[in-house]
Order: C-alpha cells, then sequence, then structure tokens
C-alpha cells in the first residue's frame, strides 16, 4: 500500500496507550503528545473521528472475573471511555484543534450525544470527532464502537493504533519466530483468530469493506507515516 488516498478516518486508540509508561489511568504528558500526532494528521487536510477505548481505566471483563454483574461492570468501562475521550479534547483544544466529544450514553452536562449529522457537520468544520461509551451497550467493547462509527460516518479506514506494530501470526510476546502479516484478509483474520479486533468488530469492517489499518501508536510520528502508505503496519482488508 503506498500514498493511501484517504480522506476521512476513523483512528480507535486502546485505553492503554493513554496511560505511557504508568500501569494505570490517564499520563497527561503522553496525551498530549498523542493529541500532537492527531494534529499533524489532521493538518494533511484529513477528517479524523476518534474512538478511544477504557481499558487504562476499567474494563467490563475484569470487573465480572471479580464476581461482578458484567452489565453493571460494562457501564463502568463505558463511562471510563468518556473520561479518556474528555482527557483528549482538552488535550486536542490546547493545541488549537477544535474538538467535539460525542457519548453513546447521553450526559448531558458533559458533551453531545451520538447525532450523526451533527457529527457530519462539525467534520466539514474541521473539527475532530471524539465518539465515547462505544456503541453504549454493554457486552460490547470500543473496538465494535469503532467499527460502527466508521461505518456510519462512511470512513475510507479504520487506523487501530495500538502497543504493537501490525497483526501476528502469533504472539510475539511469547514466540520470537512470529510473522508480520503485510497484509491479510478479515476472513483469515476471523478464521485463525488473529488478535486484530473482537471478531464483531472484524465482521462490521467487512461487511461494510472498511479496511482496518494495525499499527503502533507508541512510536513518534507514527500516524503521519502511516497516513502516509510507510512505516510497519498490517492492514486487514477483502482478498490480501
Ligand atoms: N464497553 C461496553 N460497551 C461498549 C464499549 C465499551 O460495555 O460499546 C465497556 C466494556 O466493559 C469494555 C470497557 O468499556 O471493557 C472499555 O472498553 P475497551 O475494553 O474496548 O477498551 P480498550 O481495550 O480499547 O482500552
Amino acid at each position: 500500500m503506498s500514498n493511501p488516498s484517504y480522506k476521512r478516518v476513523l483512528l480507535k486508540l486502546s485505553g492503554e496507550v493513554l496511560m505511557g509508561e504508568q500501569q494505570f489511568g490517564i499520563d497527561s504528558e503522553f496525551v498530549a503528545e498523542l493529541a500532537k500526532e492527531v494534529k499533524a494528521a489532521k493538518e494533511t487536510g484529513l477528517e479524523i473521528c476518534l474512538v478511544i477505548g477504557g481499558g487504562n481505566i476499567f474494563r467490563g471483563m475484569a470487573g465480572a472475573a471479580k464476581g461482578m454483574d458484567r452489565a453493571q461492570a460494562d457501564y463502568m468501562g463505558m463511562l471510563a471511555t468518556v473520561m479518556n475521550a474528555l482527557a483528549m479534547q482538552n488535550a486536542l483544544e490546547q493545541l488549537g484543534v477544535e474538538t467535539r466529544v460525542q457519548s453513546a450514553v447521553q450526559m448531558d452536562q458533559v458533551c453531545e450525544p451520538v447525532i450523526r449529522r451533527r457529527a457530519e457537520r462539525h467534520l466539514e468544520k474541521g473539527r475532530v470527532v471524539i465518539f465515547a461509551a462505544g456503541v453504549g451497550a454493554p457486552y460490547f467493547t470500543t473496538d465494535s464502537g469503532a467499527a460502527l462509527r466508521a461505518a456510519e460516518m462512511g470512513c475510507d479506514a479504520l487506523l487501530k493504533g495500538t502497543s504493537v506494530d501490525g497483526v501476528y501470526d502469533s504472539d510475539p510476546k511469547t514466540n520470537p519466530d512470529a510473522k508480520r502479516y503485510q497484509a491479510v484478509d478479515y476472513d483469515t483474520v476471523l478464521a485463525d483468530n488473529l488478535k486484530v479486533m473482537d471478531a464483531s468488530a472484524v465482521a462490521l469492517c467487512r461487511d461494510n469493506s472498511i479496511p482496518i489499518v494495525v499499527f503502533s501508536i507508541r512510536e513518534k510520528g507514527n500516524l503521519a507515516r502511516v497516513l502516509a502508505g510507510e512505516g510497519t503496519q498490517t492492514i486487514v482488508q477483502k482478498g490480501a
């Protein structure tokens, strides 16, 4: 893939990248660095939708494993994603990037509800739109939220910025011979249970022909490189 001609993208950041080097929570200095990357990408003329996870604060599955009611724990996870969205909005606006947060769980005093037409208008005006609270329902993840918003907003690609630099045929942390795919088909990802995003998110992207680009957001300047078709990444697409 070289010089992809994306006009509008959805950038999904897992909550854990907001921790920086911390073990938990939000490292505001690192969030400021991430915001610089987003600003640089926006300055190339791209329209940017953002979805941020909540795993740096709370994951429903972790709560359920400790005996909590799963749905209740998931609501807490969704609230965590709203906190991350507000932290990112703050960091972007400190850099002069106008940003709106739209939450799938309504909280009028804090941010807007998800309204697609209003989000369209924000993007037209050059604002970044952060979609918080995933799909707004328990038993889902923000990956599914990202796939849903990417489809709804007509994004040309879903960029998944995470801690690893792509998709491997086995876990690179435990297998030194693990191989990174340059490109891989959605169906291979699903059949081989490769760690990209959860299955419902991958299927939604497949059914709507939205390529998924997996890359490491931890390396400085990598988002710009990936957008230019350079840098280390894996693209999940049809026929790969
Ligand atoms: N969550 C949910 N429904 C959604 C999105 C998120 O219930 O549509 C909850 C779920 O508990 C999840 C948590 O929010 O574990 C945080 O999101 P996620 O695990 O996707 O964050 P990430 O792994 O990307 O940091």
